[in-house]
């Protein structure tokens, strides 16, 4: 009982086999001969928070060029107007859009993907960048929600990743457009902010803007949005947009594989959230019994309570941003030196840092054999972890022109091959999509415990943690001031610590098993935080 009920599912099947058809109809862009294929687009609608679920490489990117107007749409043909493809959508929602599109009445504006790039391209200070997006006057109001006082006078370069984004948020609130585009807006974000972006974001909407996004975090979609499109298909060839669905349903049908309007089923498996048994690790050998740890930086200060962790086990380490998640992680491998205490063990550890740079010189395949050659030749790890993340795809790319997601899949992948005693995984779910997600965390329970490894994993995705973990590690304290460790817990326990501190409670989808946040201060949220129940385990 490992929490994760895969039914029908050969373990390693997280490819996508029994592909769906490519439609005869509602073709709307082709790349080129032998090139990627666009079916179908998403809604667009003043007022709405529209939700965007789908792999990477479907064609999410594309839909919002020809959204915005930057990408006329070929039809799959030779069209070359406007008025072709208000022809096309005649009697779709999508032809008023069209219309107004045609006649430069919509302005469109994107918040990009990648906010590590930000910098290469934007230089100065925040409060310059903001100010000057600032066309809706919403200046003091968008920095007070987005918590962003204390980075103005800072250089967009020394922001941190979480800051980044929610830098990247405010400039887009900040501008006067109509038509909004979020991609990824979770990525770096701690659950409380996550939840509190996606607040922003719908309130866009309710003041009539209309609002498109892209978010991979099951949790903050669910919350966020108001209706759901599906994209299916096959990642670089073609991708097809499903009929709007409700929110719940549309995340309901994407885990079990099945859409139901379209009668396509498009995994193999269905992916369920069983009621987290609590895992009986404890019953296994110890692997280690860490000190008591402090990391003082004069500015901040970490105190880290003394510990257990088993073999065969993952514990997920869950807090706030800047509480000193990363700092823990740093001084367990051996990259920062504890202020007080002292880790003194033989173990081998291999870490995956949180933010991963691309400077290595080769390709994906010279870097991974050189840590371990004869494990991507090993059929366990062919089919449990190099497979299902799409490693051999990579092989011959070039390590500095990945993408952020191949990036991440590739530093993941390098991670978990090297031969070690304790993996420590910093915030691997960052710029992945859901099956990638799935896959990760699937990959590296399987590792564990076929090998009675142990990982500690720092994660934000509550679906992940609760897919993922045995035991949970709470950071308690005064993020960027003080922070606090509290030794592995139960996931009841660690769940209801955790999310009591952030004021969040969740409760159980009867149909899948996954997790869903309430509404704050709706029946059940008052119910369930009255008994102290913040996470519905039961
Ligand atoms: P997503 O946003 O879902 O990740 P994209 O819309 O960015 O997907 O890309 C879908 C596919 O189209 C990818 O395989 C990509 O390589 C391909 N593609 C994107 N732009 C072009 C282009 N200008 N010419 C040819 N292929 C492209
Ligand atoms: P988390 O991973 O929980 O987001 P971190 O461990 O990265 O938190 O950071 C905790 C705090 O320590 C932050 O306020 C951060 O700015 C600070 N910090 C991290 N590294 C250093 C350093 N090398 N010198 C000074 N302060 C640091
Ligand atoms: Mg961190």
């Amino acid at each position: 009982g490992c929490g994760i009920c895969v039914h029908k599912c050969p373990f390693n099947a997280i490819t996508i086999v029994n592909l769906p058809e490519q439609l005869d109809e509602d073709c709307v862009h082709r790349y080129g001969i032998n090139s990627f294929v666009l079916y179908r687009l998403p809604i667009v609608k003043d007022g709405m928070v529209v939700g965007i679920l789908g792999p990477n490489g479907t064609g999410k990117t594309t839909a919002v060029k020809i959204l915005s107007g930057q990408l006329l749409p070929n039809l799959c043909g030779d069209n070359d107007s406007w008025d072709n493809v208000i022809k096309a959508f005649r009697g779709n929602e999508l032809q008023n859009y069209f219309e107004s599109l045609k006649n430069r009445e919509i302005r469109p504006v994107v918040k990009p993907q990648y906010v590590d790039l930000i910098p290469k391209a934007v230089k100065g200070k925040v409060r310059d960048l903001l100010k000057k997006a600032d066309e809706a006057g919403k200046f003091d109001e968008v920095v007070r929600e987005l918590e962003l006082e204390n980075v103005l006078d800072r250089d967009i370069k020394h922001l941190s990743g979480g800051e980044l984004q929610r830098v990247a948020i405010a400039a887009a609130i900040l501008r006067d457009a109509h038509f909004y585009f979020f991609d990824e807006p979770s990525s770096y974000l701690d659950i409380r902010q996550r939840l509190k972006v996606a607040r922003i974001i719908r309130h866009l909407a309710d003041s009539g803007k209309a609002v498109l996004t892209v978010e991979h975090d099951l949790a903050v979609l669910d919350y966020l949005s108001d209706i759901i499109h599906v994209v299916y298909g096959k990642p670089g060839a073609y991708g097809i947009f499903s009929q709007p669905k409700s929110t719940r349903n549309g995340i309901n049908e994407f885990l079990r594989g099945y859409l139901r309007d379209e009668n396509v089923r498009f995994r193999p498996y269905e992916i369920r959230f069983t009621k987290s048994s609590e895992r009986t690790s404890q019953a296994s050998d110890i692997l280690v019994e860490y000190p008591r740890l402090v990391k003082d930086y004069g500015g901040f200060r970490l105190e880290a309570e003394p510990g257990t962790l088993y073999m065969g086990e993952v514990v997920s380490i869950v807090g706030p941003n800047g509480i000193g998640k990363t700092t823990f992680v740093k001084m367990l491998a051996g990259v920062e030196e504890p202020t007080e205490g002292e880790i003194d063990w033989e173990l081998k550890v291999s870490y995956k840092p949180q933010y991963i740079k691309a400077d290595y010189e080769g390709t994906v395949f010279d870097l991974l054999s050189k840590i371990d050659a004869a494990k991507l030749m090993n059929s366990f790890y062919k089919t449990e972890l190099l497979n299902p993340l799409g490693i051999p795809d990579l092989y011959d790319k070039q390590v500095n022109e990945l993408s952020g997601g191949e990036l991440q899949r590739v530093a993941i992948t390098a991670a978990l091959i090297r031969e070690a005693d304790l993996y420590l995984l910093d915030e691997p779910s960052a710029y992945l999509d859901v099956e990638q997600r799935l896959a990760v965390s699937r990959a590296i329970r399987h590792l564990m415990e076929k090998e009675g490894k142990t990982a500690l994993v720092v994660e934000h995705d509550v679906l992940m943690i609760d897919y993922i973990s045995d035991r949970l590690m709470v950071f308690e304290g005064e993020p960027g001031r003080q922070g606090k460790a509290l030794p592995p817990m139960g996931m009841r326990e660690g769940m209801n610590r955790f999310l009591a501190s952030v004021g969040i409670t969740f409760r159980r989808d009867p149909d899948t098993g996954r997790p869903r946040a309430n509404k704050e201060g709706s029946v059940k949220d008052r119910e369930q935080k009255e008994v102290g129940e913040y996470y519905y385990v039961a």
